[in-house]
């Protein structure tokens, strides 16, 4: 399997790899019991709609970037998209 642009995928990414709707879930709660700090929903949504028209978005739910799932990373205050060259979430 070949990632964006041709580059290799990550040693950890198979072409078989998913993750289901439900495991994003149990992530995402996670995260929200954690008590890390997170970003409001409005940014958090504006985020996610950067992702969505990313064309390093596999499967609606994995940033080929760096290999994070959007809908966790994307609520945590302190991250950063990862696109080379500038970041595509709004500040
Ligand atoms: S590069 Fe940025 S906008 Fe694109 S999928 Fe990754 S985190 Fe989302």
């Amino acid at each position: 399997m070949s990632g964006p642009k041709g580059r290799r995928p990550c040693r950890g990414c198979r072409g078989e790899a998913e993750i289901t709707s439900e495991q994003i879930e149990r992530g995402v709660g996670a995260l929200l019991r954690s008590g890390r700090p997170l970003v409001p929903e409005p940014l958090y949504a504006q985020r996610l709609a950067a992702c969505a028209a990313c064309p390093s978005l596999l499967g609606g739910h994995t940033c080929a970037r760096c290999g994070c799932i959007v809908q966790i990373s994307a609520r945590l205050r302190e991250r950063r998209c990862p696109n080379p060259g500038g970041g595509r979430w709004p500040a």
